[in-house]
């Protein structure tokens, strides 16, 4: 996916705002066991303009870093308001007026693994969202990936863990070297899981499907988000099971969702093209929505935000 990301001056590390370039550690620290999340503040009123910085779904994206951390073993030294408090200070420091993408990341450190590291990197980024937005529209070509997603008796894909991530990348250079632009994943069961860093909702005569939790999935915050204002608001019916590759073939529309790659439309998988339509009308509906809702124009998903 090309998206550009643009790194920001000045980051918060271990209690303090430095730059970014001096957030440095260590070659000898160990991090296979390292844990991050993926967070992001939009503009109010108009995802596509400057102004007021909001973060999007903070409290869930923070409770999974919390039992992210749980999981892998690491106690984080500082509470929840703290880490917002830190946030809020590096958006502050870089003066930021534009989309963000914040990225916490926390690891054990050598000698010490009961100490561990936390840096708050953030970068601007430009938004596929937003009415008549063509980058939205782009063509993308997808293919099933051979490697299967991480099973979660062997890495725990429902926790944001940088080891995870390595079944990502191996997939994405996959695809990238047979000329596709990105990949699916089958669960170790053979039924559809998940893209390399989004979750995946498929649309079928009307009705939206997605993979549940048990298909070796992230806990994804935009998934779960989609699942309430899908029916809740659009009045589109949602139905969570398991997904087969014949039927993600046979789908109308697809589309990823999540915080980086947000709604980011499907063409085709495997070369077989979907529906009749692209990008679906549907996901059109649904993107349209959710760049209202991340920029604080629907009233009763204004809770979703926090002030920075
Ligand atoms: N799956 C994977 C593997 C991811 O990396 C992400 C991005 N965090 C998602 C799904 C989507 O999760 P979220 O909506 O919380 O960003």
């Amino acid at each position: 996916m090309s998206v550009a990301f643009h790194g920001a001056k000045f980051c918060w590390m271990n209690g303090e705002i430095i730059e970014t370039e001096r957030a440095l550690v260590s070659a000898m620290e160990p991090i296979h066991l390292s844990i991050f999340e993926g967070i992001k503040a939009y503009v109010e009123n108009d995802v596509t303009n400057r102004g007021r910085l909001n973060i999007f779904q903070w409290k869930p994206h923070v409770d999974r870093l919390w039992r992210s951390a749980a999981v892998c073993g690491i106690k984080i030294p500082y509470t929840k308001e703290e880490l917002l408090e830190a946030t809020r200070k590096t958006i502050r420091a870089n003066g930021f007026n534009m989309n963000i993408y914040i990225q916490p990341r926390i690891w054990p450190r050598a000698g010490a693994p009961e100490e561990v590291h936390i840096v708050i990197p953030v970068w601007t980024f430009e938004t596929v969202l937003g009415k008549d937005n063509p980058r939205f529209s782009e063509e993308r070509k997808f293919m099933i990936s051979t490697w299967r997603r991480i099973a979660s008796d062997a890495l725990p894909p429902q926790a944001k863990a940088w080891a995870n991530y390595g079944n990502s990348a191996l997939a994405m250079r996959e695809a990238e070297r047979l000329g596709y632009d990105g990949a699916i994943f089958l669960d170790n069961r053979g039924f559809v899981s998940e893209g390399t860093g989004a979750c995946i909702m498929t649309v079928r005569n009307g009705k939206v499907i997605t993979p549940p939790v048990t298909a070796s999935i992230l806990e994804s915050v935009t998934r779960e988000s989609h699942l309430k204002t899908i029916p809740e608001d659009l009045g589109i019916p949602v139905e969570v099971r398991d997904i087969t590759r014949v039927e993600l073939y046979a789908s109308d529309e697809a589309f990823l969702c999540g915080t980086g790659w947000e709604i980011t439309p499907i063409t085709s998988i495997d070369d077989l093209p979907l529906g009749k339509e692209y990008p679906g009308v549907t996901t059109k509906r649904i993107a349209e929505y959710y760049a209202d809702a991340v920029a604080g124009k629907v009233e009763k998903r204004k809770e979703w935000l926090t002030s920075t």
